[in-house]
């Protein structure tokens, strides 16, 4: 999507952002020799030229980035008012991206099947396709995974893109099913369940009966939690002094586990990287921080008894 931003002095300032788009682009960062393509479908506008050139800027694959004759690329506006509370509009009603299902065919699908080792994707992926092509996208993952593509999952919730809670509690459960990483927020997954707060220990006892290889349940500042193999695994968080701005928190944090997990590294390897990049971005304004501003990750060569 095109993120425009309004600074302190009123001025707009535009960028490139989506949650997905950011865990790609932060991805591509940590593991330049890794192949990260950028799936989704643009428009022809002219924001849709540039989000393309845009990728192929930072080295996104962009070969299953379609285009759609006539629709655009959504747009996003953030305006920060005098509490200092952001406020988002939203004008994505008809972009591009949720038709991206129509705009894959059978070659697409077995060229992926053939060339990718991973396809990471979210509940806001699902919220934005109709009813028909969330069934049908499911059922084209479903049968990469039957292939032998890994599928990894984050459960980010945006409630006013669902048509309910429980079609959205439906789908994401579908999807946590059929994974084999799954990123689950408790705030997201306290909206889906439609209660208070949950906390990262509730979420592992209430999705363990899912069958999840590998559950990371991120609960802001408070911790991390791993439910793998039937073992429940917990991480401090060093809370930030000075946050700036959350957004792509989540995202980065993907980002910086799938990087771990691609490189070999061992579980607690894979939580420090994700930790250690989530906590980097919150400190700068907007998803995605200068490149000069992005941690070093040392691999860790002598634990690799998960990897
Ligand atoms: P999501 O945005 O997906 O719901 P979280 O809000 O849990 O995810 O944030 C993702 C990650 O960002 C956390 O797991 C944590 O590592 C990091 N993070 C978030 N807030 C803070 C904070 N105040 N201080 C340090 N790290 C933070």
């Amino acid at each position: 999507m095109a993120e425009f931003r309004q600074n302190s002095s009123g001025v707009w300032q535009q960028a490139f952002a989506g949650d997905v788009f950011n865990t790609a682009v932060y991805l591509k960062r940590l593991s330049a020799e890794t192949g990260v393509a950028f799936a989704s479908t643009t428009g022809k506008d002219m924001l849709s030229q540039q989000l393309r050139q845009y990728c192929e800027r930072v080295s996104l694959d962009i070969r299953w980035l379609k285009s759609h004759e006539s629709r655009s690329c959504g747009l996003y506006f953030i305006q920060t008012d005098e509490q200092g509370e952001r406020q988002f509009s939203y004008y994505r009603e008809r972009s591009a991206a949720r038709t991206l299902v129509q705009q894959f065919t059978a070659a697409d699908w077995c060229a992926i099947s053939e060339q990718t080792d991973w396809v990471f994707y979210s509940a806001i992926t699902l919220s934005i396709l109709s009813a028909e092509d969330r069934k049908r996208f499911i059922e084209h993952l479903m049968r990469l995974r039957r292939q032998g593509v890994k599928l990894a999952f984050d459960t980010n919730y945006r409630a006013s893109l669902w048509e309910s809670c429980d079609s959205a509690r439906t789908w994401v459960y579908c999807a946590i099913d059929n994974s084999d990483l799954v990123f689950a927020g408790t705030e997201d997954m306290a909206g889906i369940l439609n209660c208070p707060a949950i906390t990262a220990k509730q979420l592992a006892n209430e999705l363990a009966e899912l069958s999840v290889p590998e559950l990371v349940l991120k609960a802001g500042k408070e911790e991390v939690g791993l439910l793998v193999d039937g073992d429940y695994l917990t991480f401090a968080v060093e809370p930030v002094s000075k946050v700036v701005d959350t957004t792509a928190a989540g995202d980065s944090f993907n980002a910086g586990y799938l990087a771990a997990l691609l490189n070999g590294q061992p579980l607690s390897e894979r939580v420090q990287w994700a930790k250690t990049l989530a906590a980097q971005v919150i400190q700068y304004p907007g998803a995605i921080i200068p490149e000069s501003a992005m941690p070093t990750m040392v691999p860790n060569k002598s634990d690799h008894q998960h990897g």
